[in-house]
């Protein structure tokens, strides 16, 4: 069918809309507003089957919704929504087709897609049809907050009976005990577990398999106080330990608490690398994380590009010949300059501008220095495709970066503006359906809906049995 109305009496530079009569203006708005809904469902089509075949990913950017930001100028939040929505459509074919048929405003589509399920679709669908999009709104907020009060309950209860509390023994000790939500308690555990480790390594190399618990607690038990653990055989060394380390936690804090978190030193990860490693003539064999596994070369330049550095010089046998001092391969005053110029990740279409890491363009290790022209921001996701991504960047000596593909190609920093737009009429025309001012009309008599039932009705649809969620 063609577009009659369409063609008729739209609203063009040499037609102003001022000169349009307010039913001609009314009836131009809802015809395009239908058609506009039927080139966005072509859009999502078009959305979805990049993101299936992950397309996006070969521009190094995050997701499909960085690169909507980045080719379409659409912000953040609206592109996570499309290809959302793009996404839920594959499953929900009937409210795909009306969508397409430019009945289900793009409004109303994407509430539906929030709660609909493949048997719950036909529902939604007739909510949409006889009512307004606020209508559609206030039940999807309302289903989804009756969702959320029964998926938190078990939660809230946990979190509800946190508690810490402490007293004092005879013998001169305390007692915690502690009651958190799982999730919390392992953050503490992971805390704890590092500072075990941390302790441990400052220790003096006597034997670490012995009972001692630590060096300072051991030495003052054994000659001063007759220390609970070192004659009680039940409580386990590895328990003593871990107190020693929620008190070396406590310590910290306080001596800490006033000075802000250095980026570098939020996490300790001691990594084994040899020398030749570093200058790219090893292989990945030669590293390995300290209580882990081995790593590739790659990773071990990465991990160095921005860390605290102990210089450790071992003889053939293991033997330690010397240890160097603890130094940080970027000084904060770069770091602060650094975070000044870049203002996050410079990767072209990145927007992160936390948890950044300093990548050395030319890699310390092959004798690059630690200078502002030698330094770019990275995000972790943009610096691993950088070191074990095949990525490559360059620095023109007028400053500019220039970051290129594994196959070669450059990265434009801008994306290259479309060489044509797209006429809506056309796209409507292609889509051989047959767009009037009544299309989007709503059906709705103006009568009040009664919320509890269509919430009701719809957990009914979506499996919710009573309290259960639905399986
Ligand atoms: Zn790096
Ligand atoms: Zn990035």
């Amino acid at each position: 069918m063609e577009n009659r109305a369409f063609a008729a009496s739209a609203a063009t530079p040499d037609c102003p809309a001022t000169t349009l009569a307010t039913p001609d203006l009314e009836e131009q708005i809802t015809l395009l507003s239908a058609s506009i809904t039927v080139a966005t469902w072509r859009l999502l089509m078009l959305i979805a089957e990049l993101d299936r075949r992950s397309a996006w990913q070969q521009w190094g950017v995050l997701s499909c919704a960085h690169w909507l930001n980045w080719k379409c100028g659409i912000d953040m939040g609206a592109a996570r929504e499309k290809v959302r929505v793009a996404r839920a459509l594959e499953s929900l074919p009937l409210v795909s087709d009306a969508l397409a048929r430019g009945e289900l405003s793009y409004s109303k589509a994407r509430a539906i897609t929030r709660v609909a399920t493949p048997e719950s679709q036909d529902y939604m669908l007739m909510i949409a049809r006889y009512g307004t999009a606020s209508h559609v709104e206030k039940l999807v907020r309302a289903y989804r907050h009756v969702e959320r009060l029964q998926e938190s309950a078990r939660a809230r209860s946990a979190h509800a009976q946190r508690a810490l509390r402490w007293s004092f023994e005879d013998d001169g000790s305390m007692v915690f005990t502690v009651r958190v939500p799982a999730e919390q308690g392992m953050l503490v555990v992971h805390a704890i577990h590092a500072a075990v480790d941390a302790q441990r390594r400052e220790r003096d190399g006597a034997d670490r398999e012995q009972e001692t618990p630590t060096d300072g607690s051991a030495e003052t038990s054994d000659a001063l106080i007759p220390s609970a653990n070192s004659f009680d055989n039940a409580e386990s060394p590895v328990a003593a330990r871990r107190a020693d380390a929620l008190c070396h936690i406590a310590e910290q804090f306080l001596a800490h608490e006033a000075v802000p978190s250095r980026q570098a030193e939020r996490y300790q990860v001691v990594v084994h690398v040899d020398r030749s490693v570093l200058s790219g003539e090893g292989h990945g064999d030669c590293c390995h994380m300290e209580h882990g596994g081995a790593i590739a070369a790659e990773t071990a330049r990465r991990l160095v590009c921005d860390a605290s550095l102990v210089t450790l010089e071992e003889g053939e046998d293991g033997e330690l010949l010397n240890i160097g001092r603890r130094s940080r391969s970027i000084p904060p005053a770069i770091r602060r300059a650094l975070a000044h110029r870049d203002q996050g990740c410079r990767f072209p279409g990145c927007l992160n501008h936390r948890f950044v890491d300093a990548h050395h363009i030319r890699h310390w290790a092959d004798g690059g220095e630690t200078r502002m022209d030698n330094l770019v921001l990275l995000c972790r996701h943009h610096h691993g495709l950088l070191h074990e991504g095949g990525f490559t960047l360059e620095r023109r000596d007028d400053g500019k970066l220039l970051f290129f593909r594994p196959d070669g190609d450059l990265l434009p920093e801008v994306p290259k503006p479309p060489l044509r737009v797209r006429d809506i009429a056309a796209i409507v025309a292609e889509s051989g359906v047959d767009v009037s001012a009544e299309t989007p009309r709503s059906l709705w008599d103006g009568s009040r809906m009664d919320l509890d039932m269509a919430v009701g009705g719809l957990m009914g649809l979506n499996g919710w049995d009573g309290a259960r969620p639905p399986s």
